[in-house]
């Protein structure tokens, strides 16, 4: 592989390392190579036919924010596109660089300045990993109560910039709910700290700065909400007639107030997988999975040896079949609290269950999941190793529009590519649908096409079946073209911020709104 030569001033070079050290800064090629990309499908997909590209200039590792600061500052007089990298978790294309990008990776701003057990909350840099926090909280009996898929892989400040959500997050909201206030280093090198408005009704300068995606400033500090470690976890599982009454049921749970820490409702194909990967099943689950049709178990055979061409090709059939001969979904639900807070709350859930003719099936589906809960980080680069690419995209919407919204997104995709779904984070006004496609590879460039293709195909439905582009991965460069839609008047005020905190438009170019 060849990455083109460096064309870089040696005094801005030299001035780099003055600011973070010889060990703060990287031009060598590995280095260069590994941030060329963050997680995303597409350039999954070239990397899967070594098509590589986008090799940032320079990689540093400020350790204060006072570095940060001036590395910003040297950007700007050079005029030196910035690309922030946290997790590089992005499946967006957020964290991807240009070739003319300088990267500041945050991970090295890693401290944790202070754990407030009195008012509850934990004051922290932004590029600490997400696990090392929350494994610090539950050593001293707390949580962040936020639990993305990518815990792994991320940081805080990532997940602060595209405004994310943990799997938790109808008990204990978005990321956006648990920050109280923050530090950010805006275009112009200048260090901001935004005010605690939440009781004042004022101006949040918080809530402009998470989720613009470092498009607005690079976030270096945070103060966050925390909770006591709950004491007990209970798992549920049913499984209703179809999707309907599901959904049904979600709408009644949340309504009645109580605050259940998971609710995962999957679609008919998503049952089945789920299903299928259970080994030790008990005696309803048996009974359920007979009841599958033949036709749909041989489906899901070669979707698990991975012959996607033959899924692939079948699949549109299958799909309309499937309406007819298996209609059944499975809901599962995670508790948490003392059993004094638990037991009332299980009590509802059974109740609406029951009301809406659905089975009890115990609990193995549901401590299935928790316990790979994680494992999805690493199935995508399993799935292009066998041949197929898939993609997520989480979109939302409320009660009354959601089977609407997931009717018209499968309809419009179904001709391009298998698509799965399941309803998760959900909240008394509506909720996150999550769709997984899937396609099998056909080259580099028939596949990359295929994947534009699908994108556009799904980012029109949800926009003509009144969804909302993006729930928690962020918009990045993958959906930027159809973000003006959705923000109406509120575009031309993020351009006039964007204006007043960067305007030699240095942070981020070509993401989220740029
Ligand atoms: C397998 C997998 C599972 C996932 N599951 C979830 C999930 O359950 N929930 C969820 O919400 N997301 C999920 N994501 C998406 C991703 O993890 C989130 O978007 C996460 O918030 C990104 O964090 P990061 O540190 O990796 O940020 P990066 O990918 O490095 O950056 C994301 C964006 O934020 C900007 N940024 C990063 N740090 C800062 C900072 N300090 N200040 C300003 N801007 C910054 C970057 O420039 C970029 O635009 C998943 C991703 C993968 C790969």
């Amino acid at each position: 592989m060849l990455i083109p030569a460096l064309k870089l001033k040696s005094s801005i070079l030299n001035t780099i390392i003055k600011i973070v050290g010889e060990n703060g800064v990287s031009v060598n090629e590995l280095d260069r190579f590994s941030y060329s990309r963050d997680a995303n499908t597409r350039s999954n997909i070239e990397a899967h036919y070594a098509h590589f590209k986008n090799f940032p200039k320079i990689i540093t590792w400020p350790k204060t924010n006072q570095q940060l600061a001036n590395l910003i500052q040297v950007a700007a007089e050079n005029n030196i596109p910035i690309t922030t990298f946290g997790g590089g978790s992005s499946i967006c294309g957020g964290a991807t660089p240009t070739d003319k990008s300088l990267v500041i990776d945050t991970k090295r701003l890693n401290k944790i300045i202070r754990l407030d057990t009195d008012k509850l909350y934990v004051e922290v840099e932004s590029g600490i990993m997400a696990l090392e926090l929350e494994k610090y909280l539950q050593r001293h009996g707390y949580t962040l109560g936020h639990f993305p898929s990518s815990i792994l892989c991320a940081t805080l400040g990532g997940f602060l910039a595209t405004r994310s959500a943990g799997q938790y997050s109808s008990k204990y909201g978005k990321i956006e709910d648990m920050i109280i206030d923050l530090e950010f280093v805006d275009g112009t090198g200048t260090i901001r700290q935004t005010s605690d408005v939440s009781r004042t009704r004022g101006f949040d300068l918080t809530q402009c700065i998470v989720g613009t995606e470092g498009t607005l400033g690079i976030i270096t500090k945070a103060k966050l909400k925390i909770y006591h470690q709950p004491s007990k976890k209970i798992f549920q599982a049913y499984i209703f007639d179809n999707f309907e009454n599901g959904i049904e049921s979600l709408r009644r749970i949340m309504q009645t107030g109580i605050k259940p820490d998971a609710l995962r409702l999957y679609d008919e194909y998503e049952t089945a997988l789920v299903l299928s990967k259970i080994s030790k099943r008990t005696v309803d689950e048996e009974r359920l999975a007979s009841t599958m049709p033949d036709f749909f178990i041989q489906n899901l055979k070669s979707f698990k040896s991975s012959a996607f061409n033959l899924l692939f090709k079948s699949h549109r059939l299958l799909t309309q079949f499937l309406s007819l001969a298996w209609t059944r979904c499975a809901l599962i639900t995670v508790l948490e609290g003392s059993e004094k807070i638990i037991q009332p709350q299980l009590e509802i859930i059974s109740n609406v269950c029951e009301n809406l003719n659905a089975i009890n099936i115990g609990t193995n589906i549901a401590t299935h999941w928790h316990k790979h809960r994680y494992s999805v980080s690493f199935e995508g680069a399993k799935l292009i190793q066998d041949g197929a690419f898939v993609d997520t995209m989480e979109v939302a919407t409320t009660w009354d529009n959601i089977d609407h919204l997931y009717h018209g997104v499968k309809r419009s995709l179904n001709p391009y590519c298998i698509v799965l779904a399941h309803v998760a984070h959900i909240y008394p006004d509506g909720a996150a649908i999550y769709f997984t496609m899937i396609s099998p590879l056909s080259g580099l460039r028939r596949s990359v096409k295929k994947y534009d293709s699908i994108w556009q195909h799904a980012l029109k439905a949800v926009q003509d079946y009144g969804g909302v582009l993006s729930h928690h991965h962020g918009i990045g460069r993958l959906k930027k073209d159809y973000i003006k839609k959705e923000w109406g008047e509120a575009h031309t005020l993020y351009h006039n911020l964007k204006h007043y905190f960067d305007p030699n438009k240095i942070l981020n170019p070509g993401v989220l709104a740029n």
